[in-house]
């Protein structure tokens, strides 16, 4: 009898110290999740942050109210005085064109088009001769054939025009025979 009360006041026991040891547990895990929670919204600080710092770092490209190459007007959003405007601003993008429907050199198509109060006309073929490229470095105005056969580099002042504007010739330059009606 005796033996069976010591096994059961074992087992009590064993019992109580696997409560205590359930109870221990719990405010640990309490403790985790609280940890993980505040790792969580510290993570989510920092990045919001990070987003808003990335942001503040990329200036505000404002248009100019007035853009001149050496005397020569630059219309739509240009943002500095080498044509570069709010919608092309790398590096190499330092040529203005002259638009065939208005006379009017602009940094871009998007340019005109906020802009410009007409529909825009691309120059034909047989006027490729007229200066219609700014060169928003050295102000020199080029032929559209000499623009073509630059090799993306100004023929006056050596600089380095962006090799990508060959992709939309179509927009200011006639580039398929004209189909008939
Ligand atoms: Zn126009
Ligand atoms: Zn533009
Ligand atoms: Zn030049």
């Amino acid at each position: 009898m005796a033996v069976l009360c010591s096994i059961v006041e074992a087992l009590k026991k064993r019992l109580q110290s696997i409560k205590l040891n359930v109870r221990r547990v719990r405010p640990c895990t309490r403790l985790t999740s609280y940890t993980m929670i505040k790792t969580l919204l510290f993570t989510l600080s920092f990045i919001l942050l990070h987003g808003f710092l990335i942001q503040a770092q990329v200036p505000v490209l404002e248009p100019l109210k007035v853009s001149q190459i050496r005397g020569i007007n630059v219309y739509g959003k240009p943002v500095d005085n080498q044509t570069r405007c709010i919608h092309w601003h790398s590096e190499l993008d330092i040529i203005a064109i002259k638009f065939k429907c208005c006379d009017k050199y602009y940094p871009c198509f998007s340019c005109h088009e906020e802009e410009a109060d007409h529909n825009h006309q691309v120059w034909p073929k047989s006027e490729f001769d007229q200066k219609a490229i700014l060169c928003g470095v050295c102000g020199n105005e080029l032929g559209i054939n000499e623009y073509m056969n630059s090799n993306n580099s100004c023929p006056h002042c050596q600089a380095k025009f962006n090799p990508g504007c060959s992709k939309h010739y179509h927009l200011y330059f006639e580039t398929e025979p004209k189909k008939e009606d």
